[in-house]
C-alpha cells in the first residue's frame, strides 16, 4: 500500500480550541511557532535517518511534555483538586500494538511509560499507582507531583473554579467543557493549551501515533479522556491511518473518533480526508464534540481538521520545510 515515491511524514498538534487571535499577543505566537519547529525538525531529522515512525512520534511527544506551553508533562493543567493526573497512549500501526497510562501524577515523561507498557508488559493500559509502579519499575524518571505545576495553569484553575462554583455545583455531569456557548468565554479561552500528539510514516511504509495530556482544567479526579484509550483519542493501523486526536475528550471516547476514520477507509473505501472531516465535521458536533486530530495515511497523505477556531499544529515532510500554524 505504502508507495515509495511518497516521502516520510511526521505531523504533531498541540491541542485546539477557541482561541482569538486578539488573545495571543504576537510574542507567543512567536513561541508557539518555534516551539512546534523545534519538534518538527527534530522527527523529519530522525525520520530521514531512516528511524522508525514510532521513534519519531515517541521523540516528539517527548519534547512536547518538557515544554511548559503545553498542556502535557511539565505544564500539565491541574484537576479540580489542584493536583495534575497525566494521561498518554501511543501505538505501532505494523503490528496493532499498543500502550498507555492514565492518571499518572508521577511519571516525568508520560509517553515513555505508554510506550513501556506497550513495549515490556503483556497489557495495554495501566493507570494510577500500578502504572507509576510499572514505570519505575522499568527504570523511567518519577518526579515529584509539583515538577508538572507552572504559575499559569494554577491561574487557570482558580479562573474555573470561579466558574464552575455555578456550574458544577448545579450539575455533577457539567465539566468544564460542557459549558454552553454563551456562557463559554472564560472557559474556553483555558482550553486553548490542550493535549499534545503525533503522526508519523517512515521510509519502511510504518505508521505511528502518540498522544500526551494533562486533560481539562479543572476536571474530576480520576477522570480519564481520549487521549489513552486506544481508538478515540489515538490509534494507528498501517492498512489505513495513524491519528492522534485533541479536544473534548468524553465526545471523542463516544464517537470512538480515531477509530471511526480507520474504520471509515477500510470499510467504506473513504480517503483519509474525506473520513476526518466527516467524523470533526459532523459526528462529533453532532454531540456537542469541539477539537480536531492529525492524520497520515498509510500513503503519506496527511489530513489536520479542527472544528475549533485554532489548533496548534504542523507537518514535516523529509526534504522539505517544516510547516506551522495555528488558526484556519
Ligand atoms: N482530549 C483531552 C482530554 O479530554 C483534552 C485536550 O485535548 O485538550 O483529556
Amino acid at each position: 500500500m505504502h508507495s515509495k515515491e511518497l516521502l516520510s511524514v511526521i505531523a504533531i498538534h498541540g491541542g485546539a480550541g477557541t482561541m482569538s487571535r486578539a488573545s495571543i499577543d504576537a510574542g507567543q505566537d512567536v513561541a508557539y511557532h518555534a516551539a512546534l519547529q523545534a519538534i518538527l525538525l527534530a522527527g523529519q531529522a530522525l525520520l530521514a535517518r531512516g528511524g522508525s515512525a514510532l521513534d519519531a512520534v515517541s521523540l516528539a511527544v517527548d519534547m512536547f511534555e518538557d515544554c511548559p506551553l503545553f498542556n502535557a508533562g511539565h505544564g500539565a493543567v491541574f484537576t479540580h483538586d489542584a493536583t495534575h493526573e497525566l494521561d498518554a497512549a501511543i501505538m505501532d500501526g505494523a503490528t496493532l500494538r499498543a500502550g498507555a497510562v492514565a492518571c499518572v501524577s508521577r511519571v516525568r515523561r508520560p509517553l515513555r511509560a505508554a510506550r513501556a507498557v506497550m513495549e515490556r508488559s503483556e497489557h495495554v493500559l495501566l493507570v494510577g499507582a500500578g502504572a507509576e509502579a510499572f514505570a519505575q519499575a522499568c527504570g523511567l524518571e518519577l518526579v515529584a507531583p509539583d515538577y508538572f505545576s507552572t504559575a499559569a495553569r494554577r491561574e487557570q484553575l482558580q479562573r474555573a473554579l470561579t466558574l464552575d462554583a455555578t456550574l458544577l455545583d448545579h450539575d455533577a455531569s457539567a465539566l468544564v467543557f460542557a459549558t454552553p456557548a454563551s456562557s463559554r468565554p472564560p472557559l474556553d479561552e483555558e482550553r486553548k493549551f490542550g493535549t499534545v500528539g503525533a503522526v508519523a510514516l517512515d521510509a519502511h511504509g510504518n505508521l505511528a501515533a502518540a498522544t500526551s495530556t494533562g486533560g481539562m482544567t479543572n476536571k474530576r479526579v480520576g477522570r480519564v479522556g481520549d487521549s489513552p484509550l486506544i481508538g478515540a483519542g489515538t490509534y494507528a493501523d498501517n492498512r489505513t491511518a495513524a491519528i492522534s486526536c485533541t479536544g473534548t475528550g468524553e465526545m471523542f471516547i463516544r464517537a470512538v473518533a480515531a477509530y471511526d476514520i480507520c474504520a471509515r477507509m477500510a470499510y467504506a473505501g473513504l480517503s483519509l480526508d474525506a473520513a476526518a472531516q466527516e467524523v470533526v465535521m459532523k459526528v462529533l458536533p453532532a454531540i456537542g464534540g469541539r477539537g480536531g486530530l492529525i492524520a497520515v495515511d498509510a500513503r503519506g497523505n496527511l489530513s489536520l481538521p479542527f472544528n475549533t477556531e485554532g489548533m496548534y499544529r504542523g507537518h514535516a515532510r523529509v526534504g522539505e520545510t517544516p510547516q506551522t500554524a495555528i488558526f484556519a
